[in-house]
């Protein structure tokens, strides 16, 4: 090899080094580091609320916290520079919202948990004319049913905008979807729509073969402190925030489980209209189906729903309810 082909050898390597390191830069950059994310019981005054503090976390160094309203339900994610923080155990932090609407959902939401199926709160407000929408995402190797998005926005197109859904999310699913969760950021970002992020565990563990008592987050050895807040993590390293909301694989859960998730702070979700079952939306359902491609007949009977909904849509008759909102007005004073 003479001199020449050594130098340009060289070249060539080096420049191949930087944009690999350019490459892993990009990659790192796409996910947000997230460190020592853990529970946590407090109250934070933040301009003029006290807000209830349920995580804390480090990002880029930074103390960082995830807090609820409790007199609305939403989230929010604020440094520990923006508010005076004070740490209280879980009964002395119940004790000072006691009566909100946080609070009265929580309650609620741990009475109804008896069933091996559908715990939580299971119905908006019953005022609402329209229903609230969650869609489930489990595990799939299919993509994402865009076509629900799609005729939503089509169909509240000047209406309602952006439409609020709720997405229940399992950690697995955002592993495997990236593009599928990216075009739903770009949809977000576009204000088409408005998504409230629910915590539908990590691994989303199924046994055809076993009873619903065993089955599910009810399967012996299930590590409910990472399928909570391993999903929860997930959600924040791909830039999304977590509800208070939490729906169980399949709707089965006890009352131990229930409890269990409560303590995180977090408030079951059921349903009183899971569509491909044939159950029939009233006005505030919580109405349930899944958009992870392996569901079609609920997906069919959504688009048929809204087509034959189209005229009250028009009118205003018939509208998408957000989810936080809806249950912050079911268990409002
Ligand atoms: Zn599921």
């Amino acid at each position: 090899m003479n001199r020449y082909n050594i130098i340009v050898n060289r070249l060539f390597r080096g420049l191949l080094i930087c944009f690999l390191l350019i490459i892993s830069v990009i990659a790192v950059k796409a996910q947000i580091v997230i460190k020592n994310y853990s529970r946590f019981n407090g109250v934070m005054q933040y301009k003029t609320k006290d807000l209830l503090i349920l995580r804390k976390m480090e990002r880029n160094a930074h103390l960082l916290y995830l807090a609820v309203d409790p007199q609305t339900l939403n989230t929010l994610l604020i440094s520990a520079a923006e508010g005076k923080v004070i740490p209280m155990s879980a009964a002395v932090v119940q004790d000072h919202f006691n009566g909100t609407p946080y609070f009265n959902a929580i309650a609620a939401a741990g009475k109804q948990s008896i069933a091996l199926q559908n715990a939580g709160i299971t119905h908006g407000f019953p005022k609402e004319k329209g229903i609230t929408l969650t869609i489930d995402l489990c595990p799939s190797h299919k993509s994402l049913d865009r076509i629900i998005f799609t005729q939503l926005m089509t169909e509240f197109k000047k209406i309602e905008q952006p439409v609020p859904i709720a997405l229940s999310i399992t950690g697995r699913w955002m592993l495997t979807h990236a593009d599928d969760l990216n075009w739903l950021k770009e949809l977000i970002r576009s204000k088409q729509i408005n998504v409230t992020w629910v915590d539908h565990s990590y691994n989303h563990h199924f046994s055809p073969a076993s009873p619903l008592r065993t089955n599910f987050l009810l399967e012996p050895g299930t590590d409910m402190n990472f399928e909570i807040l391993g999903t929860e993590l997930t959600m924040l390293q791909h830039g999304l925030l977590p509800s208070v909301f939490f729906r169980f694989p399949g709707l089965v859960s006890d009352q131990q489980v229930v409890d269990k998730v409560l303590a995180y702070g977090i408030i079951p979700v059921g349903s009183d209209a899971w569509l491909a079952k044939g159950q029939q939306p009233s006005a505030g359902s919580i109405v349930l189906i899944h958009g992870n491609g392996n569901e079609p007949v609920g997906v069919a009977d959504f688009i048929k729903l809204l087509k034959s909904k189209s005229p009250a849509i028009m009118g205003k008759q018939w509208l998408m309810y957000d989810l936080t909102e809806s249950v912050g007005n079911e268990f409002g004073q």
